[in-house]
């Protein structure tokens, strides 16, 4: 099995699916291909390029890799999926994500400088793109409030490689925005509603936008022709629980799905307590008790939601059980925040520094050397290790990095 460490004995040099000279990465492999055979693109010379004050675990080690495998975690997962958060900041202060208290006037956003340009999110993710990633999820904060985002889902669809591009919203500015995202080349969106009453949703929201609004940026959606189109909800006992039934009721039968999410501990600022997460099994009970349910098969492995239909063929739902029921064996997520840092897993407390990497002028190679190792090193499980004690550590905000 070839060490791989400087330039001899890189699977580049011996001319491995590859397209221009040293530094250019392979032509990106056919999902046939990534799922047959995996060619695997390998660093050339990694070990040399990485700005000094990359942090030690993620400094690039000469790795034992087999050209025929994808690049794996140490808990044999590929990367599937990247989230790209394109901005920290959000028009809503929902309280568990963005409590007002915290993100207040004062708070020190993102300088734009340190935001990623659009074509450096871009490059990222067509590099990904070589390593296995098929779907782009672009959050934020809320994506929607950066400028010409559009413009972005554009270069994404027409630069990756990449066909299954989505979005996480609040919605509230999905009617202005829905056609132009859809000509732009998106397919499918996801929006967070969670209630239907209006004095529960804008004190969860905590910036009093009322519901309708939410529900004209859904119907803007799907007049765009975006689809399928999913509804996120996250439960918190004692504040929303009443309002599982009536979601599932509103949205049966459109054709959307709602899913619904276990309350989480993420970042360090929402209070999260065990008491307030209402289960996963509960919700189902919740639901099937006035809309029968049966369980189907998951689409694709390592989907995050558990999907079951409605007897009556009035559609399906999902529910998110991080916290009752982890799913982290089958988590394929890597995460790029606004700042251009990777992080492996939602609850991490540190990322790779990729943003160092693009603007020091390293070549796609280099990167795509970088950006496997972080991945390859990865162990992250922190839901199927979550005791009390771990949501005291001081995770990474899920405003900065995206759900
Ligand atoms: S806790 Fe981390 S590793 Fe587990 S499923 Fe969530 S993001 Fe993935």
């Amino acid at each position: 099995m070839p060490v791989l460490s400087s330039v001899e004995g890189s699977p580049i040099s011996r001319g491995y699916g590859v397209g221009g000279g040293k530094d250019a990465l392979p032509r990106r492999l056919t999902k046939q291909e990534r799922r047959g055979s995996r060619p695997l693109y390998c660093p050339a010379d990694a070990n040399v390029l990485l700005p000094p004050q990359t942090p030690v675990p993620y400094r690039l080690k000469s790795r034992t890799l087999n050209p025929d495998m994808p690049i794996l975690d140490t808990l044999g997962r590929p990367v599937r999926d990247l989230r790209i958060s394109v901005t920290d900041r959000c028009n809503f202060r929902c309280v568990y994500c963005m409590p007002k208290e915290v993100f207040g006037h004062d708070y020190a956003f993102l300088p734009h400088n340190d935001v990623l340009t659009f074509e450096e999110i871009t490059r990222v993710a067509r590099i990904f793109g070589t390593l296995g990633v098929e779907k782009l999820r672009i959050t934020g904060g809320e994506p929607l409030v950066r400028r010409d985002i559009e413009g972005l889902v554009g270069q994404l669809a027409s630069h990756t490689g990449i066909d299954d591009i989505t979005l996480t919203t609040n919605g509230s500015l999905l009617p202005r925005k829905a056609a132009a995202l859809r000509a732009a080349g998106l397919r499918r969106i996801t929006v967070s509603l969670d209630s239907l009453r209006d004095e529960v949703f804008k004190a969860m929201n905590d910036v009093d936008f009322p519901v309708q609004g939410v529900l004209d940026g859904i119907a803007a959606a799907a007049d765009a022709g975006l689809a399928p189109i999913k509804v996120n909800m996250v439960v918190k006992r004692g504040l929303n629980q009443d309002d599982v039934v009536p979601m599932a009721r509103h949205f049966h039968g459109t054709g959307h799905i709602v899913r619904f999410i276990e309350y989480m501990d993420v970042g360090a600022t929402n209070g999260w307590r065990m008491d307030d997460v209402l289960p996963a099994a509960d919700i189902v009970r919740l639901i099937d008790r006035e809309l029968p349910l049966a369980p189907i098969t998951a689409n694709y492995p390592g989907e995050v939601a558990q999907r079951y239909r409605y007897r009556d063929g009035g559609g399906e739902i999902g529910v998110i059980a991080s916290v009752t029921q982890p799913f982290c064996q089958g988590c394929t997520r890597a995460r790029l925040s606004a700042d251009g840092k990777l992080y492996t897993c939602l609850f991490a407390t540190e990322g790779f520094d990729v943003r160092a990497l693009l603007r020091s002028g390293a070549s796609d190679a280099n990167v795509a050397a970088a950006l496997s190792s972080v991945w390859q090193a990865r162990t992250d499980r922190y839901s199927e290790v979550r005791t009390s004690l771990t949501p005291r550590s001081r995770k990474v905000e899920m405003s900065y990095i995206g759900g």
